[in-house]
């Protein structure tokens, strides 16, 4: 995956995407775990390891999406920074992959879309798409959801919250009480994020002055 940038000299040369497909040779049991990753953190990392354990994947796609469609209200951190977080993040971690296509498609992420993608391009693939439980009430609103259900299988998240359950979706459980809400919180009023966050996005969150004095 390619497109054109150009060079110092002006002339065009390719950029570099990371794409699953780059990446993947012949996979059979492909995770996708889309959000918005505003930092990733140790919640995230944590259940993308059980659900490889639980569901038998052989890899995990992280996709971190440009606007979500779910969060259209809110002012997240630049695209490009969030990827690169995550990008850090999953580094020493071999089947955990980075696909960044969302960022450079516009309008907002819209799942369906990436997943047509990914079919196309590693077919013969089975998909599990994990989903927090916080986003279920809303999954049968996300945009040709009937087309999507037939694409995927959904796999819930539990969070250890108010709601009731997780219908007649599988699940992978473990109650990690954090957010990356409470992340730039706690980054906004000075608190410690060490040990939410590995030390990498750690680092990367202070160098880059993130989510330093706004309303969070
Ligand atoms: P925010 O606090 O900004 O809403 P978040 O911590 O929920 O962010 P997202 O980027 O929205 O992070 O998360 C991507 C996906 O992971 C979502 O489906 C979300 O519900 C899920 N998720 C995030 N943190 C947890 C957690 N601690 N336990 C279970 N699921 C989680």
């Amino acid at each position: 995956m390619a497109d054109l940038e150009t060079s110092s000299e002006g002339a065009p040369r390719p950029r570099q995407t990371n794409s699953a497909s780059d990446r993947l040779s012949k996979p059979s049991r492909v995770g996708l775990y889309g959000g918005t990753f505003d930092p990733i953190h140790h919640g995230h990392l944590i259940l993308a390891r059980d659900a490889v354990e639980q569901l038998g994947l052989d890899r995990i796609v992280f996709l971190p999406a440009a606007i979500s469609p779910h969060k259209l209200a809110s002012n997240p951190t630049p695209a490009s920074v969030r990827r690169d977080l995550v990008g850090a993040a999953l580094k020493d971690e071999p089947g955990f992959i980075l696909d960044d296509r969302e960022i450079y498609r516009a309008g907002p992420s819209y799942t369906v879309e990436t997943v047509e993608a990914l079919k196309t391009e590693l077919p013969g693939a089975r998909f599990v798409y994990l989903i927090g439980e916080d986003h279920l009430p809303k999954l049968a609103t996300w945009h040709r959801f009937e087309e999507l259900r037939l694409m995927v299988e959904f796999v819930v998240l539990g969070r250890g919250s108010a709601f009731a359950g997780a219908g007649s979706f599988r699940t992978v459980e473990r109650r990690l009480d954090i957010s990356a809400t409470e992340i730039r919180a706690r980054v906004a009023r000075g608190a410690s994020i060490r040990y939410l966050v590995p030390d990498i996005v750690h680092q990367l969150i202070l160098e880059n002055h993130l989510y330093q004095g706004a309303p969070y």
